[in-house]
């Protein structure tokens, strides 16, 4: 049957890639369809409870910060919040939050039922409509043809997904749910280059049958025992602390000699270590087989016990996700401090899956080869929730600018983190999958999460992606903030004005010139509350009074002491940022023969033949391209080559 409607957007995959590509096209106005295998799992996570961390952390922020949704899921479904990082710098300090599974995908699937101009379709996608080289629609399992201007898919680990416990395999898109192996075929079929990757997850045990009285309990930021106890953290720019629902600790135990012996006597029947998996895992997120394989000499490793949620019992033990046989799981998850009874509900294992090398994209995530197909989330060879979240709502909004004939939005590598993971996979491709980590960012101090709403709601705005809701709160703060500053550039102290004592107190000794407050902040052990003595004007002034500025208080703040603080940093990275928009703003032109580009090496010139970046920053970021061929490109571009 045809569909007797047209979408705009169909998006396939209602994981958390689709989930903000669906929203971020619904929201710029187009007509959209997620169109996924269950609503039931709409948002789900497919393995920890948990959202943030460092350099993932900033994505989710960023995604908020253009009206996403992820962030304020995690404000109403978070049951343990920290701050990372809290006593480094701004740039690295990072949002994680310990997420009830159940009111997690709760909040996601409200917002997509109240999302205008969006539909919701269960169904799984067997095939894509093709029309030359256009993509013109999705068919779903049971033949329902939907047409579209534009499709996104995010399938995940589901395409020709196979689980691994121990030597036992068997076909699925995660525990629980069937794989994608029609779709999987026909893209194949449709010649996309692409390749195997592999994760795992750990067993759940059942939190009453752990002994927490021999675990080390560790509390949230905001709980008692915890730092700041009463002040627990929000993720979403538009979130506050009554969004949250009850807090929980989590808990700490720890591998000991005998894991690592029940472990090392399972590696005969391991799927990995036997080459029966075949695809690459996550370096930074090993399997405990993959820790004490590879560390040997470590005598023990720290394993979490993170609360699945407020209303199960069910715990994820962090650190021993694993595709060893199910006999071996149940000896090494017992021989543990507080797990020796310990009941699993559901076995670890591994996963293999197909993914596309991101290299075949365009900068706007569109395939090269088929025109109006997009690729976003873990079939891009990245892993992690957060990833999939940004690269979700960025093809959501690049398929909604194409369907209003627009051209593509691509957030440049100092603007945002999702502009630093765009590049790296469309001119590096992946060899494992790919997680998001500040180390990434080279102008990481201007790319921190306090400042995500500063970098990115205002282009969002203008896309139609921002409410006026959070428009509003916006501009408010934005607003505040540029007023304060100004004010403190504007108020000056000198030794007739200031009491010797309050200048000791706060800098150490009497000035001796007149200091505005500005400059004052700045230095190392000043901070805006030292000021309040010698800062007559701070509540006169309607920039800080408590009525104008009410809960925002401490954002602005917050933006204008880390404005003042990391100023001639700042300053110095925008030079830096300047010269490298210079090759970013070159484009190259589609039509270019590399080949024929004589000054260039062979190896070069086919390397350039294939990526074909789009401008010479992104052919300088691909692996082997030379700065002297750079420089040669150039000369060639300037002869009008
Ligand atoms: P998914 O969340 O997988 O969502 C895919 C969606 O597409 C699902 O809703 C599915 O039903 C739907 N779908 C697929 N094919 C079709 C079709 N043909 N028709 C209709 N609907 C379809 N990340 C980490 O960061 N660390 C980890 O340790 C980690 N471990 C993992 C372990 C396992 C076992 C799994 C399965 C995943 C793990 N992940 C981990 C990855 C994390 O789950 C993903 O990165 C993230 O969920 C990817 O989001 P996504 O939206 O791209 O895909």
């Amino acid at each position: 049957m045809l569909y007797p409607q047209n979408f705009d957007v169909i998006v396939v995959g209602g994981g958390h890639a689709g989930t903000e590509a669906a929203l971020a096209a619904a929201r710029m106005g187009c007509k959209t369809l997620l169109l996924t295998h269950n609503i039931e799992t709409l948002g789900q996570m497919s393995c920890n409870p948990s959202i943030g961390g460092i350099g993932k952390g900033h994505l989710v922020k960023e995604v908020d910060a253009m009206g996403g949704a992820m962030a304020l899921a995690t404000d109403r479904g978070g049951i343990q919040f920290r701050i990372l990082n809290s006593s480094k710098g701004p740039a690295v300090r990072a949002t994680r939050a310990q997420a009830d599974r159940i009111l997690y995908k709760a909040a996601i699937r409200e917002m997509l039922e109240n999302q205008p101009n969006l539909w919701l379709f269960q169904q799984a996608v067997d095939d894509l409509m093709v029309e030359g080289d256009r993509v013109v629609g999705a068919v779903t399992q049971v033949g329902i043809r939907f047409r579209s201007r534009t499709v996104v898919l995010t399938a995940g680990t589901f395409l020709d997904g196979k689980i691994h416990v121990g030597l036992n395999n068997y076909a699925a898109g995660r525990a629980g749910d069937p794989p994608a192996v029609s779709l999987s075929a026909r893209l194949k079929e449709l010649q996309l280059p692409q390749g195997r990757l592999k994760t795992g997850t750990p067993p759940r045990i059942d939190g009453r049958s752990i002994d927490f009285s021999r675990c080390e309990e560790q509390p949230g930021d905001g709980m008692a025992g915890g730092v700041n106890e009463g002040s627990v953290p929000v993720f979403s720019f538009m979130g506050n602390q009554a969004m949250h629902p009850r807090q929980m600790p989590c808990w700490i135990t720890h591998t000991n000699a005998r894991t690592h012996e029940i472990i090392r006597s399972g590696f005969d029947r391991s799927p990995m270590f036997t080459g029966k998996i075949e695809g690459v895992g996550p370096r930074y997120c090993p399997s405990v087989e993959d820790k004490i394989n590879r560390f040997a000499d470590k005598e023990s490793h720290q394993i979490f016990l993170e609360p699945e949620g407020l209303t199960t019992h069910e715990y994820y033990p962090n650190g021993i996700s694993t595709s060893l046989p199910f006999d071996v799981q149940y000896e090494l998850v017992r021989s543990m401090a507080g797990l020796e009874n310990a009941h699993i509900l559901r076995p670890g294992y591994a996963i293999e899956y197909d993914y596309f090398d991101p290299r075949s994209l365009r900068s706007s995530f569109e395939t090269r080869q088929i025109n109006g197909l997009f690729f976003a989330g873990q079939i891009n060879g990245t892993t992690g929730y957060e990833e999939a979240a940004a690269q979700g709502m960025f093809a959501g909004i690049n398929a909604a600018l194409q369907c209003r004939e627009q051209e593509a939005w691509v957030p440049r590598r100092d603007e945002a983190y999702l502009g630093v993971l765009v590049d790296d996979l469309i001119t590096k491709g992946v060899n494992e999958p790919y997680r998001m980590f500040t180390s990434r960012a080279e102008f990481r101090l201007q790319l921190r999460e306090d400042n995500a709403d500063m970098r990115l709601t205002e282009v969002a705005r203008k896309m139609g992606l921002v409410d006026d809701m959070r428009w509003d709160a916006f501009s408010r703060k934005r607003d505040a903030v540029s007023r304060e500053t100004e004010r403190l550039k504007s108020t000056w102290v000198n030794p007739r004005n200031l009491p010797a004592t309050e200048s000791e107190r706060v800098l150490g000794k009497a000035i001796d010139h007149e200091y505005n407050l500005f400059d004052l902040l700045r230095r190392p052990n000043v901070g805006y509350a030292e000021l309040t003595g010698m800062d007559g004007g701070r509540f006169a002034s309607d920039a800080v009074s408590r009525e104008t500025l009410g809960e925002l208080s401490v954002p602005v703040i917050e933006q204008v002491e880390i404005a003042a603080k990391y100023s001639g940093y700042i300053d110095r990275q925008k030079d830096e940022v300047e010269r490298a928009t210079h090759f970013e703003k070159m484009r190259l032109p589609d039509e270019l023969d590399y080949m024929q580009v004589a000054a260039l090496s062979i190896e070069v010139r086919q390397t350039l033949q294939k990526h074909r970046p789009e401008t010479l920053g992104q052919a300088s970021r691909i692996s082997g391209v030379t700065p002297a061929a750079i420089s040669l490109l150039m000369v060639h571009l300037k002869k009008g080559g």
